[in-house]
């Protein structure tokens, strides 16, 4: 050995050291930044849940007042400069930091990104919008022939009509509420993006899409990639689904289908076709209570730990009774109070199978936010891998509590029924699965990245919304919808939960995959008709992945727990048995509409 190499040896140990040194300080310093932050995120995301659980399960002036100061504190804190600066400069070192301490430090900048308060008047300017705009959405009267009509009973008309020329009336009323919206949505697109740009996302869709650590273009990608694996059986399905259609309303075959003939008012889900696949008889003898009861028994039967005993005083899980003036929100949801063993969930359940299914999903939501509360998760973490693992993992216990198998080891059908499972496959795709992918990756995802990522002038945006729909889901307006009409505006989602709806398809790929791996790969059993109950290996499996919270990438966590990438290649063979089928059904029929 010279000289010259121990020289260099020995500085190149000198500047270790330094860089050791400097590592701890950058890493110190964002130690004790986190540990500020975490706490107070902990507790004014606890104040703020309470206060919005107030105002869901009693709905009164105070509360909504109570819930929008709470609201305003948990957001001020989000997004306040010192937090933003403080991350951004720790960021700036970040190969002097941990991964983990990266991954907090950049949910804090997400999460910051919603309401930025170096731009205060912007972040005003929005919350006032998104005010104004749902209470334009909640106060709209709907008419149908000058009378007053609910969303509800517009619903069950299009449920139960076989009437077209009623069906095209009470789908008009339903588009009424458009135009009333656009002016909002028009001012909101620009508040959005305005926002986004703020702490350097290039428009409101890049934000969200930065939330699964992906661009706008990877993300339409991704999604255009889950449409092109589903289309053979989009095309079969289908063209199956406009015979059927075509035959009950005594009409010709269309090349696309009218969308009032479709039960769903933006033709999401194709609902009513399949009459030999409705439970509701075989749980008329049940009661709420045993709905709840089972849905945790679930839990118990694949090996996981019991929900908090608060879950079950704390929880509001019934319809409010008769003569009780209490108003409670109608939708089904579970949450994570204090971001520890605070859970609660929040439903209206009856006997029905409808309900069985929800419990069984919802309770999903409460077992995974007790999965990844633990002291290794930081409270700024425990949030589920990417946003769409979340309903992922609730959808796929839903899907395995809907199984044959399963119904009758619980003992709801009977151990000699015989299912038709064709009808069953065939139910599954139409009203939940496939034709709603075409819609959330198609019409949804590209309509909000051309008028957020785009800019599409809006004197465009009806006339793409319809291109939308009849280039990717095969649907066609009955009548001619200018642009004096706004139909996307007349989705909930469009208005209150921009640039997210591509989250739900992925979270159906997400199940099936998840489905699958337990199907064939701890059950051994058909992924159509399967039991996880009494296989605490299969709850095992589940918690190796969940527990890990948002503290890991979610391409790499999904890749370790089922050894393949995001892909409908497991949503594909599940229906695999229904393609045969309906190819067979279709032989000698168009297939498609171009
Ligand atoms: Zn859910």
């Amino acid at each position: 050995m010279n000289y010259r190499t121990s020289l260099g040896f020995v500085t190149l140990f000198v500047s270790l050291v330094t860089c050791t040194q400097a590592a701890n300080q950058f890493q110190e310093r964002a130690d004790h930044f986190l540990v500020l932050v975490n706490a107070n995120y902990e507790a004014l995301y606890r104040v703020n849940s309470e206060a919005q659980w107030l105002a869901s399960t009693d709905v009164t002036p105070a509360h909504d007042a109570g819930s929008v100061v709470a609201g305003k504190a948990y957001a001020a804190f989000n997004g306040s400069p010192a937090l933003i600066n403080e991350a951004k400069d720790l960021l700036t070192h970040r190969a002097k930091l941990n991964e983990l301490t990266i991954r907090e430090l950049e949910r804090v900048l997400l999460n910051a990104a919603e309401g930025p308060m170096t731009n205060p008047d912007l972040v005003a300017a929005r919350i006032a919008a998104e005010t104004q705009q749902a209470s334009m959405m909640n106060s709209f009267g709907f008419k149908l022939n000058d009378q007053p009509i609910t969303a509800n009973q517009i619903d069950t008309k299009l449920e139960t009509s076989t009437d077209l020329a009623e069906r095209l009336a009470v789908w008009e009323a339903s588009k009424q509420i458009g135009p009333v919206l656009k002016p909002g949505l028009v001012k909101l697109r620009d508040l959005r993006n305005g926002v986004a740009r703020e702490l350097g996302h290039a428009d409101y869709f890049a934000l969200q899409a930065a939330s699964y650590g992906m661009t706008t273009d990877e993300m339409i990608k991704l999604n255009d990639d889950f449409m092109r694996v589903l289309r053979p059986l989009y095309l079969q399905l289908h063209t199956w689904a406009k015979y059927k259609m075509a035959a009950k309303y005594h009409q010709p075959v269309p090349k696309r289908i009218p969308a009032h003939w479709i039960n769903n008012r933006w033709a999401q889900e194709w609902t009513g076709l399949v009459e030999a696949a409705d439970l509701d008889e075989h749980f008329k003898d049940r009661t709420p209570e045993w709905i709840v009861r089972t849905a945790e028994q679930f839990y118990a039967d694949i090996g996981l730990n019991p929900l908090p005993a608060s879950f079950w005083t704390k929880s509001d899980l019934y319809p409010v009774p008769a003569g009780d003036p209490r108003k409670k929100n109608a939708h089904a949801s579970c949450w994570h109070i204090d971001l520890e063993n605070d859970i609660r969930s929040l439903m209206s359940v009856e006997a029905n199978s409808e309900w069985f299914f929800t419990a069984h999903h919802e309770l999903g939501h409460g077992h995974y936010f007790m999965l990844y509360t633990r002291p290794e998760v930081p409270p700024l973490l425990r949030n589920s891998a990417n946003p769409a693992f979340h309903e992922g993992f609730a959808e796929v216990i839903s899907l395995a509590s809907s199984q044959v198998p399963y119904l009758q080891y619980r003992g709801v059908l009977p151990a000699d029924f015989k299912a038709d499972a064709t009808a069953f496959l065939l139910n599954d795709a139409l009203s939940s699965s496939i034709p709603f992918m075409f819609w959330s990756s198609g019409t949804m995802a590209h309509w909000e990245a051309d008028i957020y990522a785009k800019n599409l002038p809006p004197d465009q945006w009806n006339a793409r919304w319809w291109q939308y729909v009849r280039d990717f889901q095969g649907v066609e307006s009955p009548t001619n919808r200018g642009e004096e009409w706004c139909d996307a505006a007349t989705k909930t989602h469009i208005n209150d939960a921009p640039c997210y709806y591509y989250s739900y398809a992925m979270a159906f790929v997400i199940k099936f995959q998840l489905h699958d791996y337990v199907a064939r790969h701890i059950l051994h059993q058909p992924p159509q008709s399967c039991n996880y109950a009494g296989h605490p290996e299969v709850g095992a499996w589940f918690k190796s992945f969940l527990e890990k919270g948002e503290t890991e990438d979610w391409r790499k966590l999904l890749r370790e727990a089922t050894g393949e990438d995001l892909s409908t290649r497991a949503m594909v063979e599940y229906f695999k048995p229904l393609q045969a089928w309906l190819e067979e059904q279709n032989r000698g029929r168009p297939i498609g509409w171009e």
